[in-house]
Order: structure tokens, then sequence, then C-alpha cells
């Protein structure tokens, strides 16, 4: 370890900033978040600075550096565009044992500022020594999108009622209460952004603890996305590495299954058509009675859980016997395909909405709205709609959609294996056969179909 990382206190302590420069003023932000005086020497200084001056109660003094302006502060930061003054300065502030910081000029200083994730009054800070600020930055930005947003409005949950908890449990018992804190419900919650729930479930604990948790497990119902991992939103993926056990089906792909805390117990509950592994009733019993269990249990839906991904359903039941539940949206295929094979869903020229349609047949039927369907100016997304494609095909047409409007499948969308069949209402049916398309398939038919060709990117060659 080359350099140690110490938390400073600064609240109200003056920090002397000599120079008045844009780096200068990142400098003063930072130091200003922390609560710091801000003691600026410079001949001239931002707009910015001079307000942040203000906001810390600080001063402005206007002039060049001059070494007795050293007793003003508890620590020194070198930040003038003159090499040869940041050095002076360097030299100066050691020679009073003050902790001194010249930016850019490492050699110069006795501490640097490192990369810094900030959630409330918890921060973390990553130093390289010098050795790689790139990787220290791009250490940061995964912890940025490991630590969710609410993770500051927990620990400032945790601050406030620090005082009740321990007044209300012997210290043997805190580490296990504050444990179940951060792990459970209040800190999903909290993080899920509902710090108001978050508090009366700890305050209800709190009240009946008995060393562990009272309450049974929650539920997160989350949407995976079409199969590219990298769609994921970050919530989903911190969701996914909490879990305990997690229930999926077969839309959800391998590479995003791979992301799934690796000890998490895996249960497949996918189904075929026609062929259902475990019966709908069957996955909502056992969604409660893990939850019940204590688990966190993860319910890993492809694309968005409430787009035909009977979440509803599944969440029904759950929030009947009261277990607290999450529900994460996720990209949905229409959304996916749609942009993976540069087809715009809406286009001024080409249709003012679009309409998500199950293609799920019936008993061998299709009963939807076709008048509607066949009007013009929109877009039409199918779901499962590949068995029923022939179908579908024929009423447009006989309802009043013009032969040769343009409908493309969209196979395995923005997986590696994607491929694009274009075609329009009479050859599409058809093409499915010769090209041998297969589940899961998503048709979208209109005007704009006819931009694939254009709007085709690199991830659909
Ligand atoms: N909840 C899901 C949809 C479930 S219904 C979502 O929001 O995306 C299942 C149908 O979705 C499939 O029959 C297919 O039409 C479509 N689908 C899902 N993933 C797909 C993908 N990667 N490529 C093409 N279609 C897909």
């Amino acid at each position: 370890m080359r350099y140690l990382p110490l938390a400073f206190d600064l609240r109200e302590r003056p920090c002397l900033l000599i120079g008045g420069g844009a780096i200068a003023t990142r400098k003063a932000r930072l130091l200003h978040k922390a609560g710091a005086q801000l003691i600026v020497v410079s001949l001239e200084i931002t707009e910015e600075l001079r307000q942040l001056v203000t906001a810390s109660a600080g001063e402005f003094i206007q002039s060049s550096y001059r070494p007795e302006y050293l007793d003003r502060g508890d620590l020194v930061i070198a930040a003038t565009a003159d090499e040869a003054v940041n050095a002076a300065i360097s030299r100066d502030a050691q020679d009073a044992r003050l902790p001194v910081n010249a930016v850019d000029a490492p050699e110069l200083c006795t501490f640097t500022f490192p990369a810094i994730v900030e959630r409330g009054p918890l921060s973390i800070g990553i130093s390289s020594g010098g050795a790689a600020p790139v990787l220290a930055r791009r250490i940061r930005a995964q912890l940025e999108a490991l630590l969710s947003p609410g993770t500051g409005a927990l620990a400032e949950l945790a601050a406030r009622l620090r005082d009740q908890v321990k007044a209300a449990l012997p210290e043997t018992e805190r580490r296990n209460f504050w444990d179940w804190v951060f792990s459970g419900p209040v800190a999903s919650k909290v993080e899920a952004g509902n710090v108001d729930a978050g508090e009366r479930e700890l305050l209800d604990q709190l009240s009946a603890w008995q060393g562990s948790p009272a309450s049974t497990g929650e539920v997160y119902l989350v949407g995976g996305g079409p199969g590219d991992p990298d769609l994921l939103t970050f919530r989903a993926l911190r969701l996914m590495q909490q879990a305990d056990v997690v229930l999926y089906d077969r839309l959800v792909s391998a590479q995003v299954l791979e992301l799934v805390r690796r000890d998490a117990e895996r249960i497949y509950v996918g189904k075929k058509k026609e062929f259902h592994s475990v019966p709908q009733d069957g996955i909502n019993q056992l969604l409660v009675d893990l939850a019940r269990q204590g688990k966190k249990v993860l319910r890993l839906k492809g694309g968005d859980p409430f787009i035909f991904g009977r979440g509803g359903e599944e969440i029904d039941r759950i929030a009947e016997a009261g277990i607290p539940f999450q529900v994460v949206p996720g990209i949905t295929a229409a959304s996916g395909c749609s942009s993976y094979a540069g087809i715009p869903l809406t286009h001024r020229d080409f249709a003012q909405s679009v309409r998500f349609i199950t293609g799920h047949l019936k008993q061998g039927e299709l009963r939807l709205p076709w008048q509607e369907l066949a009007a013009p100016g929109q877009t039409l997304v199918f779901y499962m709609g590949l068995t029923g494609l022939e179908t579908i095909c024929r009423e447009l047409m006989a309802h009043g959609l013009p032969a040769e409007t343009p409908a493309a499948l969209v196979e395995k969308g923005t997986t590696p294996e994607q491929r694009v069949v274009v075609g329009d209402l009479t050859t599409l049916p058809n093409l499915a056969i010769s090209e041998n398309v297969e589940a899961p398939a998503l048709t979208i038919v209109g005007g704009v179909v006819s931009l694939h060709e254009k709007l085709r990117w690199y991830r659909d060659q």
C-alpha cells in the first residue's frame, strides 16, 4: 500500500486553496461538500468559486501567494497555473507540517484526492497511489453501478435511528439487527425510494426483535430484458446479486442468468408452447413458499414482467400473502428488437402510434379487433405471433391493410443469434417457413419496417 486512505472531518475547518481557476473550483466543490470553510487566495476567481466561498462562510483573499497565508488553513491545496509557485507552496506547507496537495504534481503532495463514490454520508475513496488513475476511475464506475442511489438514504436512516436502536437492544443483539436492516426488506424499501416504508419496517421489527427477523423474505419480480445482458437495469443487476433463489423461464438468456449470484439456487419454471413444466398456480405458490422460508426470491422474467409476462398474476398472490415485493421493469422485446434491427417503432412519416399485441392462439383461434389494427399510421408488434403468423397477415389484409405493407420477423432479438427476416403481408408467412424462423420471434408490421435496410447498425450484421 503506497497511500493510506484516511477520512478527514473537514466540517467548518478552514481549508486554504491557492488558485482561482477551473481546477481550483473543482477542488472547492469537493471541499464544500465536506463542509469545509474555503479560504481562497488568488488574483482572480471564477464566479462559481466566489459563490462557494460565500456559501461556506469562507473568505476570498485577492492576492498572489505569500507564505504567511499558510496560517489560515488546516490543510493546503496548491492549484495555481504556475508550477514554480505550486512547488514553493508545497515546500512551505511541508515545513509548517501542513498536509498539502498540489494539483497534477504527485511529487509535491503529502496527500492526494482519491476517486470518490458518494452516497449521502457514505463515501468510498479509491486510490491507485498515482499508479493508474484511469483504473481507479473504472473501479469507481463499477461501484457506482453496484451501489443503489438509495444507499445514502439508508445510511442517513441508520444515523437517525441509531440512538433509538441502542436504547432498545443490548450490544450483542445490535449487530444482528443492523445486519438484518442492511440486507433485508428495510434496505430494499429504502433503496427502491420509499424511506418511510423502510423506517416503519425497521421500527416494527425493533419493537418485537427476538434475535432474528420475525418477518418473511421478499420477492423481486425483475425484467431481464430481451437477451443481451448489457440491457439490464442497474437495479435488476443489484437484486440478481442479492437473491437466495431464482425462478426463471425459457426467455431468460443464459448470459443474463450468468449474472445471478453464483451460489443462488436456480429453479427452471419455463414454459414451452402447450407444455407447462410448472403450471402457473404452482409458480405462484412456490414464490410464496420460498419467501415464507425467509428467502430473497428473484422471479426473473424475459423482457418486462408487466408486458405479456403474467407478472400481475404472480404478484397478486404475493401481495395477498402479505409478502414484501418489488417490481423492476425490463426492456421489452418490442423495444429491444426494434432498436437492434434498426426499425423505429414510431416515425413521423409512417407511424404515430404503436400497439403491442398478443398473437397467441387460443384453441387455434385469434380473436383480435382486426378493424382497429388495420387502421393506417400505426406500427403493430405481435408477441407470440409465430404460429399464428399466417392468420395475422391474412386478417390484416382482409380488413384493409395493403398487401404490400412491410412486415418483419425478428428472431432471438438482441442476442448474438439475432436474425431479421423482412417481407410484406403476403410474403412473410412463407419466408418464416423457408427461413426456418424459430421462437422467440417478434413480428413487426407497418411502414417503419421499410427503414430497416437504412438504419440497421453493426449489431445486426
Ligand atoms: N415479457 C416479455 C414478453 C413475453 S411473451 C417482454 O416484455 O418482452 C413472449 C414473446 O416475446 C415471444 O413469443 C416473442 O414474441 C417475444 N420475445 C421475447 N424475447 C424475444 C427476443 N429476444 N426476440 C424476439 N422476440 C422475443
